[in-house]
């Protein structure tokens, strides 16, 4: 297996097909057509693409960025993102996960994540034209009407047309119900759209011909607030009966934003109807558009998540190759010999690595686990099996976006520190990875939105705690399956902070019952982070599970000398032995931070946050 700088693809197997079997997905009609063949060619595929083209492409984008032209109104984006688009799209990664009657490949799920992982990896900025778009396009499929699946789909599917996701405005931000855009209905069944949006990621670019936008607005008569949002397709050219593009709908981009990072993707202010000649096509029914857009919103932050781990996997492969090379310092294990090491050979450094290691790992894992998830829903739908698969998916979605990315903001941050100074500069790739990832704790809901749908939706509000319940559920069975295979000691630190967890569930339940929800907002972060941690610790207890075997198997046992000197030339060996470390460390260390947040959660005062009115915080202008 070729090794590269953006990802571990030996690890990636390990999760898609030695922990999740992902390659059985052949026993399901809906799979049939593919076998660990196919999705090795395709794996490969995406990595030499990631690698080659994107990666280098992403680097130009940040000097470059994204260009508007006040003259014409429009967007361009750099040169490279056009070539690297192209064989992307030419290899069918674009309908990857679309079914082969619209023209795409159907895979599964778990296998577009995993081929996404090397995209995202490669560069935020470059994933995000094409992860909205498929979002786009899979809510015309699920939702629209026949003329609109057979006006729009193929052509997305295909790449050659762009999608969005427009919701936010200059006052509807987290709180997408105050949105103001309307929409009047025309005697002919359409919509006249009028309306401001902002921060639209791909909103306005020359890498599709056409680009297509669904908006978020309100009908004249509707209610106030999100059960009065409807749901609009809005093309930016319209399209001719017989599917050429015909003139260009009221759509102005009016700018685009100057950003921190991701500097390559085009975040575009919209203006519709500012002629009054803004079309837009209803999708489903009137006001059920955040019921729609909510599936939208949900693959969208599995993409977050995913762009989270691709660049905390860069950052962390980066760093390894840097701490290998880096010259500094004597071996701390040789007193009195002054010649310099590598610094991978300091414990400080070693801890740092592996630190982002497990938590890159457990990242991994999760998210195709989310991903894994998906498919089982679909696949089994109707039986309880289906229904276990969906409410898992339920619960780990704002595990993986907020968890993907404040830790991607962490171990992006490490890998400057291993860098040291020259991890400061531009020169050196991880400053433009740490610059790049702050972005995707705040896009797709903020994480402070994700804790709360945590801690309320998905937890405390959701009926008899099922999702919660199915989540323990997986943990103790994978507990049990631990047994007689991992050591003792791993299995009780997984087992004692799910108790732990559990009692702090049950004193939040009592808190809601109660009515001190404040209470339960002013913890939902630090809950969010704790529960995380819990999943994370199932993902490093269930790989250790199927790594010991496999060491064993190979060096006859898992430590000692004769392990070690086995690791040093067998890369089978290196992998499994370093994974175990790596699984070894969550559990043992890096969960005790686990305690912290629980006392915090349970143990604190909740009144010395929500007691804060505004002039405690003194010394602030007013507005
Ligand atoms: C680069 C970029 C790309 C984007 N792409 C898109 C896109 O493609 N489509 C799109 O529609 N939008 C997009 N957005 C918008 C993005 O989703 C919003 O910025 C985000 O949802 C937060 O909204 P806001 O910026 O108005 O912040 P605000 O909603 O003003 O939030 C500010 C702070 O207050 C907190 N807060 C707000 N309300 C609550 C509450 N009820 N309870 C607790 N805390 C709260 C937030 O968590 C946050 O910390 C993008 C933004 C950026 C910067």
């Amino acid at each position: 297996m070729a090794l590269n700088p953006l990802l571990d693809s030996r690890d990636l197997r390990f999760a898609l097909f030695e922990v999740l079997d992902a390659d059985k997905f052949n026993q399901f009609e809906k799979f049939a057509d593919f076998d660990r063949d196919t999705y090795e060619a395709t794996l490969e595929l995406a990595e030499q693409i990631a690698v080659e083209l994107v990666y280098p492409a992403n680097k130009e984008a940040d000097t470059i960025g994204a260009k508007y032209d006040p003259a014409d109104k429009t967007v361009t984006v750099p040169e490279g993102f056009h070539t690297a688009m192209k064989s992307y799209t030419e290899a069918g990664f674009s309908g990857l996960s679309n079914g082969q009657e619209y023209g795409g490949t159907g895979m599964p799920e778990t296998i577009y994540r995993a081929v996404m992982e090397y995209f995202c990896a490669g560069g935020v900025a470059f994933s995000s034209y094409d992860t909205l778009k498929v979002g786009a396009c899979d809510l015309i499929i699920n939702h629209g009407s026949e003329e609109l699946k057979k006006t729009y789909v193929e052509k997305m599917v295909s790449g050659r047309w762009g999608g969005t996701m427009c919701l936010t405005e200059p006052g509807a931000g987290s709180d997408v119900g105050a949105l103001k855009t309307r929409a009047v209905k025309q005697p002919d069944g359409t919509y006249k759209i009028t309306g401001q949006k902002i921060f639209i990621t791909a909103g306005d670019n020359d890498l599709y011909e056409n680009i297509i936008h669904p908006v978020l607005a309100r009908i004249d008569g509707d209610p106030p607030g999100t059960p009065g949002i409807s749901i609009f397709i809005v093309p930016k050219f319209f399209v001719n009966p017989d599917g050429t593009l015909g003139k260009r709908n009221d759509v102005t981009t009016t700018g685009i934003e100057h950003k921190m990072g991701i500097k390559g993707s085009a975040t575009c202010s919209l203006s519709f109807g500012d002629n009054d000649q803004c079309i837009g096509w209803l999708l489903g029914q009137e006001r059920q558009g955040m019921k729609i857009m909510f599936q939208m919103m949900n693959a969208a932050r599995l993409d977050v998540a995913q762009q989270a781990l691709g660049t905390a996997s860069s950052a962390y492969m980066h760093a390894v190759t840097y701490a290998k090379n880096r010259l500094q310092g004597s071996d701390p294990a040789k007193r009195g010999d002054f010649t310099s090491v590598p610094i991978i050979k300091h414990p400080d450094v070693k801890r740092m690595l592996i630190w982002m290691k497990a938590q890159v790992e457990a990242m991994r894992m999760l998210t195709l686990l989310a991903a894994y998830s998906a498919d089982m829903a679909h696949v089994k739908k109707g039986t309880d099996e289906g229904k276990e698969a969906q409410a898992l998916l339920d619960f780990l979605i704002p595990l993986c976006k907020a968890g993907n990315s404040d830790l991607a903001w962490l171990v992006t941050a490490e890998a400057m520190h291993v860098y040291g100074g020259y991890g400061y500069c531009s020169e050196y790739p991880v400053e433009q990875l740490a610059r790049d990832c702050k972005i995707l704790a705040i896009y797709e809901g903020t994480n402070g939105i994700q804790s709360m749908d945590l801690a309320m939706r998905k937890l405390l509000m959701n009926p008899e705690m099922f999702n919660f319940t199915v989540f323990k559920k997986r943990i103790a069975a994978a507990c049990e399956k631990a047994k007689g295979i991992v050591d003792d000691k791993y299995i009780a630190a997984v087992k004692e902070a799910v108790d732990k967890m559990d009692a702090a569930v049950q004193t939040l339940a009592g808190w809601r019952d109660s009515k001190k929800i404040l209470d339960i907002l002013a913890i939902a972060t630090p809950l969010q982070q704790a529960m995380r941690m819990i999943a994370h610790a199932w993902m490093h207890l269930w790989s250790m599970t199927v790594a010991v075997p496999k060491l064993k198997g190979i060096a006859g046992d898992i430590e000692g000398e004769k392990v070690a000197a086995v690791v040093k030339d067998n890369a089978e060996a290196a992998f499994y032995y370093g994974k175990i470390l790596s699984n070894k460390f969550y559990l043992s260390t890096e969960l005790r931070h686990l305690y912290g947040y629980l006392e915090y959660i349970t143990g604190g005062d909740p009144a010395a946050v929500n007691e804060c009115f505004e002039e405690v915080f003194t010394g602030a202008l007013p507005q």
